[in-house]
């Protein structure tokens, strides 16, 4: 019963490859401010922040890099306290021993290896001790050079709602994603998400009677 109440709102909606347009396109005007909340001005601290944004909130890791950015401009200045003192300066923003621990690892090999800059390509930023797939490809991103889709709680719920994907694991959401969003809006997309299920598609309660694709959307409740 269930099941083929799901395929009858799919088949309603229409294929997600036509559909994929229209919801890009009018999330956009809905959330024309759609862009990452961390605070960077260049790419180190762009790197530092998504590093140091793993479990916590967006707005936590800008209160704690106010300071952090002051005292830390190069990769030497993460090596030449000693690690309790990172720590103590990241300590709000959780898990604050094993960031420590990735960011001086991480400030080490771009000194070996990448003359002090920030890697450009998703492969050579996973390389760097504690940056997964999603660091990897939001500071890809940013950097305009997008070779993924981020891929963060609030994607995954969307993309499932909006059955742009049957799948759960993240790795396997992104590459459906990757199928059907054009390629000049990997970098936009998950910001567009993001910010449609912080305001309107809420985890809990989504406000489908205010939302602009509502009728592109098999879960909607309107
Ligand atoms: S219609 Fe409802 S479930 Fe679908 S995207 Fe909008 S708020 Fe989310």
């Amino acid at each position: 019963m269930a099941r083929s109440y799901v395929a009858e709102a799919r088949r309603r909606v229409g294929p997600k490859r036509a559909r994929i347009g229209p919801i890009i396109a009018r999330l956009a005007s809905a959330h024309p401010d759609a862009t990452i909340a961390l605070a960077f001005r260049n790419e180190l601290e762009l790197l530092v922040a998504v590093m140091l944004s793993a479990q916590t909130t967006d707005v936590n890791v800008n209160r704690v890099t106010a300071s952090l950015f002051e005292k830390y401009t190069r990769p030497e200045d993460y090596l030449a306290v000693p690690q309790a003192e990172l720590e103590r300066d990241i300590f709000a923003t959780g898990f604050f021993r094993q960031k420590a621990k990735s960011l001086r690892g991480t400030m080490a090999m771009l000194l070996e290896q990448f003359d002090g800059r920030v890697p450009r390509t998703v492969d050579e930023l996973e390389r760097l001790p504690g940056v997964g797939r999603k660091t990897a490809n939001v500071v890809a991103a940013e950097l305009g050079n997008a070779q993924g889709i981020v891929v963060d709680t609030h994607v995954r719920r969307l993309s499932q709602r909006l059955g742009l994907t049957r799948q759960e694991d993240p790795e396997k959401i992104e590459r459906d994603l990757m199928r059907i969003v054009p390629r000049d809006e990997w970098a936009r997309f998950p910001h567009l998400l993001i910010w449609h299920g912080r305001r309107v598609c809420i985890a809990r309660r989504p406000l489908c009677e205010d939302c602009v694709v509502c009728d592109l959307c098999p879960s909607s409740r309107v």
